[in-house]
């Protein structure tokens, strides 16, 4: 009789290896492996100001008191950039 299994995903291997590594090793590779390289504020033409109701505070990137998901360095909440995304609150 055969038996089937199902395929192991990468982080189903991660976690289980985890008594093997140790959970705060397995924790930084899963931050590792979800984050995304950041675009830097040239590239995105961020400023410092608004661009009209555009504003970081306002967009579903921003990550307060002064990150971006997508944009890399220090973001004000009254800045703005070319991939302003609105919130719903906004
Ligand atoms: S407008 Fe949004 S995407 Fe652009 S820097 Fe501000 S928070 Fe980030």
């Amino acid at each position: 009789m055969l038996r089937t299994r199902a395929p192991l995903c990468r982080r189903t291997f991660l976690q289980s290896a985890a008594g093997a590594v140790g959970s705060a090793t397995l924790s930084a590779a899963l931050n590792n492996a979800n984050a995304a390289p950041k675009i830097s504020k040239q590239a995105v033409a961020y400023q410092d100001h608004p661009d009209g109701d555009k504003r970081c505070e306002r967009c579903t990137q921003f990550q307060p008191p002064d990150a971006c998901k997508m944009v890399d360095g220090q973001i004000s909440p009254q800045g703005s950039c070319r991939i302003f995304i609105p919130s719903r609150q906004s």
